[in-house]
């Protein structure tokens, strides 16, 4: 195994450079099992969601931001920044098999939370619930309706007696 040193992903023996970084990082030989390597990257909940399933299982784990996101967390005021988790080489077969457990990695794919892929799937949700509300505001305006009639009807029913009391009552 090999492993970039500037962003600590993992690479196969035959690779030459890392294909993550910009300036094609030349890639290491992995020597110490405790190199840290890059199991994934993720932000906000779902890096407190991996880092907390890494912890219960007992594997040191630790988060570096990715350096090219600073401004966004400057902007927003909340950290949305990526971070890099970090595991040792030792422990990586362990907690790869975790995050796919929870769901963190796919198992396509050694990328998880991908920005791209979350995009696609808030447009697809979008697009679905420009269906349902229609279909739900018709069923809506039917109730209103019914629950409007029924009203009616008992108003009619409690006036129309009070009316006719106050009729017989006029009457003696
Ligand atoms: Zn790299």
């Amino acid at each position: 195994m090999k492993y970039c040193n500037k962003c600590k992903r993992i690479y196969n023996d035959e690779d030459l450079v890392c294909e993550n970084c910009k300036n094609k990082s030349k890639l290491l030989p992995i020597k110490d099992d405790n190199t840290p390597v890059n199991l994934l990257t993720a932000e906000g909940f779902e890096l407190k969601r991996v880092q907390s399933a890494l912890e219960d299982a007992g594997i040191p784990n630790d988060a570096e931001l990715c350096e090219h996101n600073y401004s966004v967390s400057a902007v927003t005021g909340y950290d949305q920044s990526k971070y890099n988790v970090l595991v040792p080489y030792s422990a990586y077969e362990q907690a790869y098999d975790i995050c796919v457990g929870i769901g963190a990695i796919k198992l396509d794919d050694e990328q998880i939370v991908d920005n791209e892929e979350n995009i696609t799937d808030n447009k697809a949700i979008s697009n679905d619930e420009q269906f349902e509300p229609m279909s739900r505001a018709k069923r809506t305006t039917v109730r209103v309706v019914t629950a409007l009639l029924f009203l009616g009807l008992v108003a009619l029913a409690v006036f129309g007696t009070d009316f006719i009391m106050n009729l017989i009552k006029g009457l003696f």
